[in-house]
């Protein structure tokens, strides 16, 4: 089979980014989540680089760096690829928030990757927490300092910052010596971010879209309300192209010029979910795919909702705190 040819954004900063990234967040394992996976990972990352993935996202607390770093390594030896053909995204924790805490906690990313830099570090939250994981009031303008060193030291070719709102992106890019190149954010059909996206993209900042696959899919064992795999207006769009609906639903956000970020394990839909380039939707399609949106996040923390920097709206029933350990 021929390999994707995936086509790429320029950064603000002049660089380049694929426009689609590979998802490798697998859940976590205490609460009966699919940390077991983790071991097919390494094969999955090197069956997608095989099909023409070259970006992958990761975070210090999904715990996959490990195998993403080893898979690359693997492809570099055997040829198939330079380092500077793959990009990879990681986070910084909340938990690391202070200033001095930024570098080292990029080189124990480094260290777990086997790789001397990264391609895009991104601040995962606003959120700064203590060790213990109450909250902190470290500022993220101070974190972003951390990360500005980062950069400078070349640990990372690029800094951005994920789950921030539209105020606490203004103020990054207000205030920051280096402006971010990326905010990357839940996007999906039932949650389509209009007003986030333009402003981002106004500002010269590409958008990466998690969760892009909405309530088409079961995630991490759990069903959302919302349209399936079956519905009627996305299976017509996808018999119009021959597409099927998830590859109608990336290439929305293609379409927006968002990257998605699609996981999966497996190898055929590693296939399918990067066979997006070669259709495009019309712009009737996309505002009919605008209107499943409900602003329904699946990734709302409101277990953080009394922090000061918490950036989603708060609710009146926020839920216990998973990660305090009692
Ligand atoms: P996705 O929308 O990518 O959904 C993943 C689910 O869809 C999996 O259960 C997968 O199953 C299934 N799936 C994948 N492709 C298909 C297909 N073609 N047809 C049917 N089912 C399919 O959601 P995620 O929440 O996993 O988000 C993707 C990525 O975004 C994460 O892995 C992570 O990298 C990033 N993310 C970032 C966050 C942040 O805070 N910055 C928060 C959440 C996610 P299977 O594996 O069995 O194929």
């Amino acid at each position: 089979t021929a390999l994707a040819s995936v086509p790429k954004y320029k950064l603000n900063n002049g660089r380049d980014i694929p426009a689609i990234a590979l998802g490798t967040f697998l859940g976590f394992d205490e609460r009966g989540m699919a940390k077991s996976q983790n071991k097919q990972l390494r094969d999955v990352i090197l069956g997608a680089i095989d099909v023409g993935y070259r970006h992958f996202d990761t975070a210090s607390v999904y715990e996959t760096e490990g195998e993403i770093g080893e898979a690359v390594r693997m492809k570099i030896e055997e040829g198939v690829v330079r380092r500077e053909d793959v990009f990879i995204t990681t986070k910084l924790w909340n938990t690391q928030h202070k200033r001095e805490q930024v570098v080292k906690a990029l080189n124990e990313s480094l260290q777990k990757m086997g790789l001397n830099y990264v391609d895009l570090y991104l601040m995962h939250w606003p959120i700064g927490l203590n060790e213990d994981y109450s909250h902190s009031e470290v500022d993220y303008m101070e974190t972003w300092r951390g990360l500005e060193n980062a950069q400078r030291l070349g640990l990372a070719k690029s800094i951005g910052v994920s789950n921030f709102n539209k105020e606490q992106l203004q103020r990054v890019i207000e205030k920051g010596n280096i402006k971010p190149v990326v905010i990357e954010i839940e996007i999906h059909p039932q949650i389509i971010q209009k007003e986030l996206v333009d402003y981002a993209q106004a500002q010269g900042v590409v958008v990466m879209g998690f969760s892009p696959f909405g309530s088409l899919v079961m995630r991490y064992g759990m069903h959302f309300p919302g349209p399936k795999l079956d519905n009627p207006l996305l299976l017509e769009i996808a018999n119009k192209y021959g597409k099927t609906t998830p590859q109608v639903v990336l290439r929305w956000l293609v379409d927006r010029n968002v990257i998605p970020i699609p996981k999966t394990l497996k190898y055929k839909r590693l296939k399918e979910n990067i066979n997006i380039f070669d259709f495009e939707l019309t712009s009737e399609e996309i505002e009919k795919i605008n209107e499943f949106d409900t602003k329904t996040r699946y990734t709302l923390p409101s277990f953080w909702q009394t922090h000061p920097y918490y950036p989603f709206d708060r609710i009146d029933n926020p839920i216990a705190d998973p990660f305090v350990k009692n």
